[in-house]
């Protein structure tokens, strides 16, 4: 069983010993403090839980010690919470990662490869490092790939610094790419459909984000050299719009072929998260 832990929904999978996916649920958490999540995650497990279940994993927003989530920026309620100890009432063998690790490690996993990088685009961007095999997350601090500055004198972060990528990439760099295209703020979703229907100005903003992904991406690659790059998370679904100009831009700063770069499979982090428990 794998359990993805979001901000604002729990999901949950049944997967078998061959990787495939025979369950699968999704709640949403009504209302955002501990008491509510508890339940929520409570139901979530029950509708799922089986006498066969071998494992379970979860993949919390997040990073964590001893199957403890000790800190999170935007989902306070989730701090401190011991996931190990209540995934022990499903099956002794627990693991507890941070969602993108999970994720990362699921993709990799499932294709067989020993070196691969997942990213997430959201709000904030997350990364996830697979090397030989596993989960790179030496510090609990590791694959922060949002704060890796493209700009010394860019634009002003959250987290202090400036020019950070998630500036760029994430949900915010998308909302400031609406205003100069088109003229006004628009979610990232609004930004889709507006591409999917057409509209020339709305592909040019896609296209100048795939520049922004393709300049951080070529910076991981001449650190980590992955095999394989996942793109997740809720901006992954405009991929078809910036995929060229981000492969482009990515093959003018690289001096080695650019790796496979492909959107997330379904339910991933659940899925890795999962994939987390069985090995
Ligand atoms: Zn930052």
């Amino acid at each position: 069983m794998g359990i993805d832990i979001g901000g604002s929904h729990v999901e949950g999978v049944l997967i078998t010993s061959r990787l495939g996916i025979i369950k699968q649920v999704r709640e949403d958490i009504l209302k955002r403090d501990r008491k509510n999540f508890l339940k929520t995650l409570d139901d979530t497990i029950k509708e799922l839980n089986d006498k066969g279940v071998k494992g379970i994993g979860f993949g919390v927003p997040g990073p964590v010690k001893n199957g403890v989530m000790f800190w999170s920026c935007n989902s306070t309620f989730l701090e401190g919470i011991d996931f190990s100890k209540i995934g022990m009432a499903v099956s002794k063998n627990v693991s507890v990662d941070n969602d993108v690790n999970a994720m990362a490690f699921g993709e990799a996993f499932a294709r067989k490869k020993g070196n691969l990088l997942a990213v997430t685009l959201g709000t904030g961007v997350g990364g996830g490092i697979v090397i030989d095999g596993k989960p790179y997350n030496q510090r609990s601090f590791a694959g922060e790939v949002g704060h890796m500055s493209i700009d010394p004198t860019g634009i002003k972060c959250t987290c202090g610094s400036r020019g950070c990528w998630q500036e760029y990439v994430g949900s915010r760099g998308v909302e400031r790419l609406a205003f100069k295209h088109l003229g006004r703020k628009m979610s990232p979703a609004d930004a889709y459909d507006l591409a999917a229907r057409g509209d020339g100005k709305a592909k040019k903003l896609w296209e100048e984000y795939g520049c922004f992904m393709g300049v951080g991406l070529a910076n991981l690659c001449n650190v980590l050299d992955p095999e394989v790059i996942v793109i997740g998370g809720g901006i992954s679904g405009a991929f078809q719009f910036f995929e060229k100009s981000m492969k482009k831009e990515m093959k003018k700063r690289l001096r080695m072929d650019i790796p496979v770069i492909e959107k997330a499979g379904e339910s991933a982090v659940a899925f890795g998260a999962a994939c987390m428990a069985k090995s």
